[in-house]
């Protein structure tokens, strides 16, 4: 119990640095950007559906003086403000909210209930934080807006449609954000969760998340009655087969040390309890670090899935779809390097930490594949004082997607905007080639 206190107490006092920033230029524009915050936390709306969020974010940004395209690439909206000549930087907002009902008992939590694609009604909720990163860059916009002495070149926004379904990147890309507007030298994005308290931000230098890749596996095979199983080529057998042997992917055949998850995330088939059914579903996640070991993994994946049904003597091979994918997202390192240094002046040296990569996806990766270096950086949204305690307890705070997912706001939307505006000016002060000279990668990754 001692031993606790003092753990507890040291985590206390080492974290009791990261407080909210003091700056009177965030304070001129923090009640614009906490107000579009309520507004947008009590409104919340589905992918692809984000067409009030994306208006008020666009009215915005026009008042604050930015040159707005509206419906880039489905609800994405375009905001851009040129100061001369200089380097190109884009600073990217998602736009879209969760279906998940949330719980977190706050004056302003969410009461929204919508018709997802499917036609159920479903509770919304910013479960991931995606209205802490809209008030932000509208924290920002406003500031650099205001500031244009401190810079040059040309700053792009962007509010990018339905991330959580990893769509609305290749979308914008598709309907030329790229090409119809200034293509950037540099693109910028943060993300609040609860890996670090409020007051602190993360980088991570090189691979700053995971591939991720979706899998729906059809098995078939002969249905019929439950009591004459000699009759059937029972697929809920099969799958419970495949499942298991999956496992021994990660286990057996993946290099020790490697980052890899396999996961069946849910299993369909039959209806009654005496009929064996004709076919089973099954849903997998696979993530990796490695683009090689996600390869092998996708291949061992297809191959397992295809031998237990024939080992089974089922009457055809299984259905094996890859619907939905994403590559990680890579921070370029020496781009990292260069804005470790922004970040520390502006935030305390403290208050900026080198973090380790995280096991979830993202398709900021599609902007970053386009050849645009990215800067990708995480923005601490836990009550500093809970952070302590959770670390000290070992029970985790919720993550992100949870009901109860509740960044300590204050601290982390102060934070979030003077990191930004502390990254764009650096990197609005720094000529093009010498971008360029910067980003050139010394092999690939
Ligand atoms: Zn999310
Ligand atoms: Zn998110």
């Amino acid at each position: 119990m001692i031993r606790y206190t003092i753990l507890l107490t040291c985590l206390l006092g080492a974290v009791s640095i990261a407080q909210t920033p003091a700056s009177k230029e965030v304070d001129t524009v923090y009640p614009d950007a906490h107000a579009l915050y309520l507004d947008l936390h009590e409104h919340p709306e589905l992918s692809n559906h984000e067409t009030q969020t994306a208006e008020k974010l666009a009215a915005h940004l026009r008042s604050a003086g930015y040159d707005v395209t509206e419906h880039v690439g489905g609800t994405g909206v375009v905001a851009i403000l040129k100061n001369g000549s200089g380097p190109t930087i884009m600073l990217r907002t998602e736009l879209d909210a969760l279906p998940v009902e949330e719980k977190t008992g706050l004056p302003y939590a969410s009461k929204v209930h919508m018709k997802d694609d499917a036609g159920r009604d479903v509770s919304v909720m910013h479960a991931c934080g995606h209205d802490v990163h809209m008030a932000s860059l509208l924290g920002a916009a406003e500031i650099m807006a205001r500031t244009k002495s401190t810079w040059h070149g040309t700053l792009i926004l962007i509010g990018q449609p339905a991330e959580e379904m990893i769509a609305g990147a290749k979308a914008m890309i598709k309907d030329g954000v790229f090409t119809r507007f200034p293509r950037p030298d540099v693109i910028v994005a943060l993300h609040v969760g609860n890996e670090h308290p409020a007051g602190v931000v993360g980088i991570v230098p090189g691979t700053y998340d995971t591939n991720s890749d979706s899998v729906r596996i059809t098995i078939y095979g002969k249905g019929g009655h439950g009591a004459m199983p000699h009759k059937t080529v029972d697929p809920i057998v099969i799958a419970a087969r495949t499942i298991l042997a999956l496992q021994t992917i990660i286990s057996r055949e993946v290099k020790p040390g490697e980052m890899a998850v396999v996961t069946v995330g849910y299993i369909h088939a039959g209806t009654k309890n005496n009929i064996i059914p004709d076919q089973a579903e099954m849903g997998l996640t696979i993530r990796t670090f490695k683009q090689d070991v996600r390869k092998q993994i996708l291949a061992a994946v297809e191959r397992i899935s295809k031998a237990e049904p024939a080992a089974a003597g089922a009457p055809r091979e299984p259905l094996i779809e890859r619907y939905e994918g994403t590559d990680s997202v890579y921070n370029n390192p020496a781009l990292a390097e260069k804005l470790r240094a922004p970040l520390e002046a502006a935030l305390g040296k403290n208050n900026v930490v080198m973090a380790e990569p995280i096991t979830a996806s993202e398709d900021f990766s599609y902007f970053v594949n386009q050849g645009v270096p990215g800067f990708y950086f995480s923005l601490g949204g836990a009550d500093p004082q809970k952070f302590a305690e959770a670390k000290a307890s070992g029970n985790p705070l919720p993550s992100n997607h949870s009901p109860l997912f509740a960044p300590d706001l204050d601290p982390a939307l102060h934070t979030g905007i003077t990191a930004e505006v502390a990254v764009l000016r650096n990197l609005l002060n720094t000529s093009p080639d010498d971008l360029h000279k910067l980003a050139v990668e010394p092999s690939s990754h």
